[in-house]
């Protein structure tokens, strides 16, 4: 297929790669040049710009930051939609806010183009190892379109609904990402503190009730697990301002529907307070430099 590939950060890069060696001709661009260019050395084509990129493409993904990004990238004059093939199946993977997601979508329909959205999870690792989940909003004929190439980059694809309910399923799950990151780096703390070895600790609450995802595969102690941002000065990973983004989508949605989400709400508190302390581009794990001097 040819696909055209926007957006090539900690993310978007690996999974670009993805499909060029699954065998695709890929069109990337990035606004960083040592980007594209570590693309084209992996065998993607260059592209000087957006629209250079959509062009022709069967399929047009983008991996951007947040909701202002998409929003610039596809509406407007200069806009996307006013230059992509209406045979072209648009596939934004960004994390950005269900309702953007929604009226992003809408004008596409409006326009007769196909658009859904597929927020990712599982990490730079995933994107690098072909292993992400998809969460996918739209139609089930787009999604049944866009599975083919999604599988290239990914092991679990889910339809969680129409346009912008695969946004709303991924702000649930980073919001409690973030509550157990946050409720792990206490916990190690508080027995590092007590004398314990955190990598004892670690493995001892990893068989007990306390088990979860940063303990297994992501543990914020440096020194505990080997390839991981904190044994790494957090390095890498999932920034500090991308966790508090989503954790404000998660505290939007919240409001718009009258739930209650005090954890949620805690843990948007402790990511602001890291960030405004200069950690917003360490990895999130980096949490733990909260709770500990490290
Ligand atoms: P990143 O900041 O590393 O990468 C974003 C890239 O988009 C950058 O290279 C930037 O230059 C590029 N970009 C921005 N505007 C552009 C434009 N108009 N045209 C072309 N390129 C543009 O971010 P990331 O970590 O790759 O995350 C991307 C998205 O995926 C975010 O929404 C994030 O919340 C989500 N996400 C990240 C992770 C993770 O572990 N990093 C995991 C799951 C989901």
């Amino acid at each position: 297929m040819d696909i055209g590939f926007i957006g090539l950060g900690h993310m978007g890069g690996p999974m670009a790669k993805n499909l060029v060696k699954a065998g695709h001709s890929v069109k990337v661009f990035d606004l960083v040049d040592s980007a594209v260019t570590a693309l084209v050395e992996a065998g993607a084509t260059l592209s000087t710009s957006a629209q250079d990129a959509a062009i022709g493409a069967d399929v047009l993904i983008s991996m951007l930051p947040a909701s202002q990004h998409v929003e610039s990238l596809y509406l407007g004059e200069q806009g996307l939609f006013n230059t992509v093939d209406s045979s072209t199946l648009i596939i934004d993977c960004s994390t950005i806010a269900p309702e953007t997601a929604r009226s992003v979508a809408s004008v596409a329909a409006g326009k007769g183009l196909t658009m859904i959205d597929a927020p990712v999870s599982g990490g730079t690792a995933g994107a690098a190892n072909g292993t992400l989940t998809f969460i996918v909003g739209g139609s089930e004929e787009a999604v049944n379109r866009a599975t083919p190439v999604l599988e290239n980059m990914g092991k679990n694809i889910f339809r969680a609904g129409d346009s912008g309910a695969g946004q709303v399923a991924k702000i649930c799950n980073n919001m409690l990402l973030a509550v157990l990151m946050s409720g792990t780096a206490e916990a190690i703390q508080l027995g590092v503190a007590n004398g314990l070895d955190p990598r004892v600790l670690s493995d001892i609450m990893q068989k007990s009730s306390g088990r979860n995802w940063a303990l297994e595969l992501y543990n914020p102690y440096p020194g505990v697990m080997e390839s991981v941002p904190s044994s790494n000065d957090y390095q890498g990973g999932f920034g500090v301002d991308l966790m508090a983004k989503d954790l404000g989508l998660a505290m939007e949605s919240a409001l718009q529907s009258r739930s209650s989400t005090p954890m949620g709400a805690l843990a948007r508190s402790l990511y602001a307070m890291h960030s405004s302390k200069g950690a917003g581009k360490l990895d999130f794990s980096s949490i733990q430099k909260l709770f500990s001097e490290l």
